[in-house]
């Protein structure tokens, strides 16, 4: 079948002009025609294989648009990139791959174009249409990719063992695009990447972490989640999770499976935020309870100050994945050790309380009230309303707080300057003893967050310090 259509954009009769001029066959493969088959957006990424050099075709298209974009080489891979317009052109050599066992670096020769579908990992993402003057357009699908893609099937090209224990990193592709794709991973596939597991050793945390940050960025990451789990991947990757797991009974005591119900809090967040942190934040949000299980005969099972410990852990494994210890890793660090303070608040929505939440998650604070959100998982129909009731009376008395008393960013109505002009004081204790008597009125709500207000409070506090007004 001919598919001219999907090459309706300029730059692919400008490949094809310059293959033509080089005298080389070139082809469009992989992501983008298989993103235009399933009709699954507008690829900005394009993959395009000469049976020749790729570099040197790169060369000629940038000399055929009348921008010249520069051409990127990367010499050491045979590949190059250039930019054109909002799109990113990668252009390869068609080539042959053998592996060692200790790397997922490849030992390349020159190939033909079923040379270079055999490395591609997926069928899905073999699939190529040719940019050559005879068959502009034609699909060639060596693999039945067509037909996957119709049944949404992940299936490697070749031998399942030999393409996962080749490159590893595959194993988390093959996870992850069934996740994006909502496609099933053949069974040969899945019992491969079982018995390869271990072999994802030898990937690089970044890589991993990318895959991750995919699959937790698709519109139900449960998926991939629990594919990581039944193949054993997850415990390599993150361990954390799959502590989680299992129900114990005591005494006749049960306390919920918090792996299952982990994945659940992510499926539910991931349909109101695309924020990835977030994501993170609720797939990291009970991590501490593995570590803080306890039995007690009276009280039954508790995770005493879980979300303190879990806090603790965002830390460490975050470290481990080589992941940005920055904001992002701070803000996943504050919505676990806060995840419980709405709970708690529900049930009695006072405004100091409410006056101290805001305090304390200062601009986050909405994204706390969602992750909150998403942690109701109750399947009785009744909890469930009640729950979300609450926590919309928490919202309302946030909005009203915030009117009234402006706590989000909160600045001190007095200043420390003030303070000391005031008593003729140097630096010194007193001036955060008074300080903090100031804010934990206007939190208590026994003072409105105004300066005249806090001016008298702040004489009377000096006065029980023994601090005498300034002339
Ligand atoms: P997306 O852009 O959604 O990640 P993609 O398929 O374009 O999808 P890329 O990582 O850009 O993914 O890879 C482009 C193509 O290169 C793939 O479609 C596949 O044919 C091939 N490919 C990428 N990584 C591998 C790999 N590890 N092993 C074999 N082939 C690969």
């Amino acid at each position: 079948m001919n598919h001219k259509r999907a090459l309706q954009h300029p730059v692919f009769k400008l490949i094809s002009k310059s293959a033509e001029v080089l005298n080389v066959d070139a082809f469009v493969i992989g992501g983008f025609v298989r993103d235009y088959l399933i009709e699954r957006g507008n690829a900005k990424d394009i993959d395009i294989v000469a049976v020749g050099s790729g570099i040197e075709l790169a060369k000629k298209v940038s000399e055929h648009i009348p921008s010249k974009p520069k051409v990127q080489i990367f010499k050491t891979y045979g590949t190059a990139m250039l930019q054109y317009e909002d799109i990113e052109i990668e252009f390869v050599g068609a080539r042959k791959e053998s592996y060692s066992e200790n790397s997922r670096n490849p030992i390349v020769e020159n190939g033909t174009l079923k040379d270079d579908q055999n490395r591609r990992d997926f069928t899905i993402n073999a699939l190529a249409l040719s940019l050559n003057h005879d068959d502009f357009g034609e699909l060639l699908d060596p693999f039945n990719g067509l037909e996957d893609l119709d049944k949404g099937i992940i299936r490697t090209p070749l031998d399942p063992n030999i393409t996962y224990s080749d490159d590893p990193l595959r194993m988390m592709r093959a996870i992850r695009f069934a996740t994006q794709l909502n496609f099933k991973i053949e069974e040969q596939s899945l019992k491969a990447i079982t018995e390869n597991k271990d072999r994802i050793k030898i990937i690089t945390k970044e890589r991993i972490v990318v895959e991750l940050n995919k699959i937790l960025e698709s519109d139900t990451p449960s998926i991939g989640f629990l594919l990581l789990e039944k193949t054993g991947l997850l415990d390599y990757i993150l361990p954390e999770l799959t502590a989680l797991k299992g129900i114990d009974e005591k005494e006749g005591q049960r306390h919920k499976d918090n792996f299952y119900h982990t994945l659940e809090v992510v499926d539910n967040i991931s349909k109101t935020t695309d924020n990835l942190w977030l994501r993170w934040a609720a797939l990291l949000h009970d991590i501490g309870k593995a570590p803080t299980k306890r039995f007690h005969k009276k009280i039954g099972w508790t995770f005493h100050a879980h979300e303190f410990v879990g806090s603790k852990m965002v830390y460490k494994l975050f470290k481990r994945l080589k992941m940005p210890l920055n904001d992002k890793m701070k803000f996943v660090q504050k919505m676990v050790l806060m995840s419980s303070r709405p709970i708690v608040l529900a049930s009695d929505v006072t405004d100091s309380a409410v006056r101290r939440l805001v305090f304390d998650a200062g601009d986050h604070v909405d994204d706390l009230m969602t992750l909150c959100e998403a942690d109701i998982t109750t399947k009785n129909p009744k909890k469930f309303k009640k729950y979300h009731n609450n926590f919309q009376k928490v919202r309302d008395k946030i909005v009203e707080v915030e009117e009234r008393d402006q706590i989000r960013n909160f600045q001190p109505p007095i200043s420390g300057e003030e303070i000391m002009e005031a008593f003729n004081l140097k630096p010194s204790r007193e001036i955060g003893v008074i300080k903090e008597a100031i804010k934990e009125a206007i939190l208590e709500g026994e003072i409105p967050n105004e300066h005249e207000a806090a001016f008298q409070l702040m004489l009377e506090e000096g006065k029980k310090l023994g601090l005498k007004v300034a002339e």
